[in-house]
């Protein structure tokens, strides 16, 4: 009798056993199952343009963006596009893709500009760095200087150098993990007149310390708002003054600020 009660409580025990093992198993199963899904969903497009026949500055720093996006692109599973050819600004081209990337240039052509317009208005996006922005009294598109919340460029400092930037909004998707302030690398601050923060829609990210005037050598900026990140909430887009030196891709706070708005722009619903 003693021993039929053992050799139940043993084929109990390894019942039992069984049982946790299962759903151990079914439990794994589950949390990479979802992390899987979760890399998946992530998956979109970014087309990025850059031009290599403008200041040798420009075309560095953009190479620098393209192996820095590059490796984002592994690392979060979304499909990285270049291209140089800034006639892919049509319609059929720019179809595929959820966001696009003005690293050093922007668009030139009636045709192009047209495209690009449209493209935003019907909730493309777009992340502008530097001298993507630029305009002047010699630009004539007045719909691109609404689209940057009126801003128009002023003056920069020469040469490129580290300044102490503030975040103005943290619990922005694009300055997650960012400290209050931080030291950003070397680069050629652009001022703009008149301020983007003067615009309603205009949701500055980022901001010049003004503890860094005067800033500059050859050329000094010496007061003024300096917006550095904003973006226009009208639109899918954000600009990024960043793009002008040798280490602009080589500080890990500041690559933070750049995979944020990668992802922001990327996912945002
Ligand atoms: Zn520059």
């Amino acid at each position: 009798m003693n021993q039929v009660r053992v050799r139940m409580k043993v084929r109990r025990r390894r019942l039992l056993s069984a049982l946790i093992q299962t759903m151990m198993a079914a439990c794994l199963a589950l949390i990479f199952s979802s992390r899987f899904a979760r890399a998946e969903e992530l998956t979109f497009k970014v087309l990025a343009f850059y031009s290599t026949g403008v200041e040798p500055d420009h075309v560095k720093t953009a190479k620098d963006a393209l192996a820095f996006y590059n490796d984002l692109a592994a690392k979060h599973n979304f499909i990285l596009d270049t291209t140089i050819d800034w006639n892919k600004l049509n319609e059929s081209d720019l179809k595929p893709y959820r966001l696009i990337l003005w690293l050093n240039n922007l668009s030139q052509t009636p045709e192009q500009r047209a495209a690009f317009e449209k493209y935003m208005e019907h909730g493309g996006g777009w992340i502008g760095f530097h001298v993507a922005a630029y305009n002047d009294k010699d630009t004539h598109w007045p719909w691109f200087v609404q689209f940057l919340g009126g801003a128009v460029f002023y003056t920069n400092n020469w040469p490129v150098l580290p300044a102490k930037l503030t975040i103005d909004d943290r619990m922005h998707p694009v300055t997650k993990g960012l400290p209050a302030t931080y030291e950003a690398p070397a680069n050629e601050w652009y001022l703009w007149k008149p301020s983007p923060r003067l615009n309603k829609d205009v949701h500055v990210l980022l901001t010049l310390d003004p503890s860094n005037y005067p800033i500059g050598k050859k050329d000094i900026i010496a007061e003024g708002d300096l917006p550095v990140v904003w973006t226009n909430t009208k639109y899918r887009m954000l600009y990024i003054n960043m793009g002008h030196g040798l280490m602009v891709y080589g500080d890990p706070t500041q690559n933070t600020l750049f995979e944020n708005a990668i992802l922001w722009l990327g996912t945002d619903k």
